[in-house]
């Protein structure tokens, strides 16, 4: 589904953040990048939806080449979802409005259509009773949910997730995790940034163990988790 090959990173300021990172994600794996901080996996995730560049190598998806302004961006970033640290809710609209916003805007859905869709999604993330409160009023955990939910609304073809889990109070955690597990269960391809190392044993079809930039291992989890 997304192919990278040789992919570099050097960010202006000189940080060489990718070298050389080569990988294969496929229509409907879980895939999970681990390893330290700094080690490059933000910047890999962000260059799967084109939210950074790319300073050489090749991103490949759905057996097109991706040439900085050839593909159409927007339309590849309908496609991915993407999940961050921080939930990033605005604040001034209800939990329903934040999913409703971007199909709304984008995808000529009818309203009515948008509405039942945001109340699906926020019933599956265990939310029903929540929707037409302000996220400010929520936990974390719940507005972690909420930013799935709307990221879920642009019926993407996958799954970006950047440290979901970081910025919870652990009793949060589990809440969280168990919808990424849902949907890896429904066969949603995903990408995961995380230090979960259960969830990255129990889930990931392949583990992506990265070090200064460089991808050291890929490999099936019970190969790098078993051996413990
Ligand atoms: P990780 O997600 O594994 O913590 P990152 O991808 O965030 O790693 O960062 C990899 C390296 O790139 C780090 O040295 C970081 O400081 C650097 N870096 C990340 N973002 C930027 C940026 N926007 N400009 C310059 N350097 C950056
Ligand atoms: P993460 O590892 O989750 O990406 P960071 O703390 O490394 O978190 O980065 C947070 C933000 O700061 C990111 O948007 C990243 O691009 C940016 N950033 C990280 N390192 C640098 C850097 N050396 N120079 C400029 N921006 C940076």
């Amino acid at each position: 589904m997304i192919v990278t090959v040789d992919v570099d990173k050097i960010y202006p300021n000189g940080c060489h953040a990718l070298k050389k990172v080569t990988t294969n994600i496929q229509r409907g794996e879980v895939v999970v990048i681990i390893g330290p901080s700094g080690s490059g996996k933000s910047t890999y995730l962000r260059t799967l939806n084109q939210l950074e560049t790319i300073t050489s190598g090749e991103i490949i998806v759905d057996g097109v080449k991706m040439y900085g302004g050839e593909t159409n961006i927007n339309k590849l970033r309908e496609n991915i979802g993407m999940v961050f640290q921080s939930f990033n809710l605005f604040p001034h609209l209800s939990v329903k409005e934040n999913v409703m916003l971007a199909p709304l805007k984008v995808t000529g859905r009818s309203k009515a259509e948008v509405i039942l869709e945001a109340e699906a999604l926020l019933t599956r993330v265990g939310l029903a009773e929540k929707m037409d409160i302000y996220p400010s009023h929520l936990s974390g955990g719940q507005q972690q949910r909420v930013a799935i939910a709307r990221a879920l609304a642009m019926k993407p073809d996958m799954m970006l997730f950047d440290e979901p889990t970081s910025a919870l109070d652990p009793e949060m955690v589990g809440e969280v995790l168990d919808v990424m597990k849902s949907l890896a269960a429904e066969g949603m391809t995903m990408v995961v940034v995380t230090h979960e190392m259960g969830f990255a044993n129990e889930v990931a079809d392949r583990v992506i163990f990265m070090e200064d930039g460089a991808l050291l291992v890929d490999d099936i989890p019970e190969n790098i988790f078993g051996k413990v």
